[in-house]
């Protein structure tokens, strides 16, 4: 069982390119959840392969994204 909330933090924009905080690894990266938040962002939680740390991905809403208030 992993304690997720001990782990670092990453803020990023999409493209989503989680980078690891310890080791700056881009291409190890294996997400192994996603959660949506309530302001539109999602959180991943991920493991570097490289060097087995553990860490969260914020990824923030993009400011183009449209709003979804056509359905009115
Ligand atoms: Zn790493």
């Amino acid at each position: 069982m992993i304690d997720w909330t001990e782990t670092d933090i990453v803020f990023i924009r999409r493209p989503p390119k989680p980078q690891c905080p310890r080791c700056g690894s881009e291409r190890r990266i294996i997400t192994k959840s996603m959660a949506l938040e309530g302001d539109g962002s999602r959180t991943q939680r991920s493991i570097c392969e490289r060097c087995s740390s553990r860490f969260r991905v914020v990824v923030e809403r993009a400011e183009s994204e449209p709003a979804n208030d056509w359905q009115t």
